[in-house]
């Protein structure tokens, strides 16, 4: 039977680090979550991370914009944020209404606020090694590996996705950890074998149950960072989600076969349940980590 890696106790344990280095601020971390539109996903999302910060003691603010908020409003409510002392972190809620120029919006969050290390600047540092929030799935998705003592130093890792939010900070963070990286997309030729080269095979395209068994080689560490919702009964039973999907009327699967996983990998994460608690965790601490930056404490 593989090991089934739940997001839960390490976000948990990521929680209980943070609450001493909490306390000893000067005053509360704040984080303001800026959301425009009316995007239903989005608003569960937001919700949930405000809750969060109140539970730890993070001065959590939401800024709920109208959907025909303009990209020079939505930059004027950065520079506002970016200016406050009490604000020491900045998520901008993706997606954004189309009208809305994203890199515009994305590039006026101030540096020293960027939580998801999304800014240009950031995303160089991470490039190079240096001191930068770090995007949070991928970040979480490190400290998965590491609070399952999964090793990454010389192994084979596959990125499949190369965003610029998962696929290719991940690669980054496992080059960091000295992983022998491979990054896939839509343009890989031979996908399944390039995949099934993979010791640690991490799944992050938008396409439920997409990866296979074809995929895996049998033992790998498969890291499912999909979150796809499925309406469609055939499919639900296609991927085992049939009783669920009967109950529900939907089920949420990610990018990897849920049976398939289960009987080849050696280890993986379940959707729901993985990679997604890790996201939240690792906000919370890249504003933990601001504040302190900001507060001038050495942590
Ligand atoms: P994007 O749509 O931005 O990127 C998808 C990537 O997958 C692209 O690089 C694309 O390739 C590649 N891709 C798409 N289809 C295929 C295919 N058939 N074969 C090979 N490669 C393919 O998605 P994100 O990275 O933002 O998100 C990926 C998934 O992760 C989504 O399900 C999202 O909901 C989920 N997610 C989950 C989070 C969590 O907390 N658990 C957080 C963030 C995202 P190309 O570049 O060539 O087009």
């Amino acid at each position: 039977m593989p090991q089934i890696l739940h997001g839960a106790p390490v976000q948990a344990r990521i929680f209980e680090q943070l609450k001493p280095r909490i306390q000893r601020l000067s005053r509360p971390p704040g984080l303001a979550v800026v959301l425009a539109g009316h995007d239903p996903a989005s608003e569960i999302y937001v919700r949930s991370k405000i809750k969060v910060c109140g539970e730890l003691g993070i001065f959590g603010e939401k800024r709920i914009l109208p959907e025909t908020t303009t990209t020079e409003e939505l930059v004027a409510v950065l520079d506002d944020l970016n200016a406050r002392a009490d604000i020491d972190a900045i998520l901008v809620q993706m997606p954004l209404p189309n009208h809305v120029d994203s890199r515009r919006v994305l590039e006026a969050v101030a540096t020293d606020k960027d939580v998801d290390g999304f800014h240009p600047t950031n995303v160089g540092y991470l490039a190079a090694g240096r001191p930068a929030p770090r995007s949070c799935t991928p970040a979480g998705i490190i400290e998965m590996l590491k609070y399952y003592q999964i090793p990454i130093a010389g192994k084979h890792a596959v990125v499949l996705g190369r965003s610029d939010i998962v696929g290719k900070p991940m690669a980054l963070l496992l080059l960091h950890e000295n992983a022998t990286v491979t990054i896939c997309h839509s343009r890989t030729v031979n996908l399944p074998e390039v995949c099934r080269t993979g010791e640690i095979l991490v799944a992050a395209i938008g396409r439920a149950g997409f990866v296979t068994a074809e995929f895996i080689a049998p033992g790998a560490v498969v890291i499912d960072v999909g979150i796809n919702r499925v309406t469609d009964r055939g499919e639900a039973v296609r991927l085992g989600r049939g009783d669920e999907f009967d109950a529900k009327g939907k089920t949420v699967v990610g990018d990897v076969h849920p049976l398939d996983v289960e009987r080849t990998a050696g280890a993986y994460t379940p959707v729901p349940g993985g990679v997604g608690p890790l996201t939240i965790a690792m906000l919370m601490g890249n504003t933990v980590e601001l504040a302190e930056r900001h507060l001038g404490v050495v942590a």
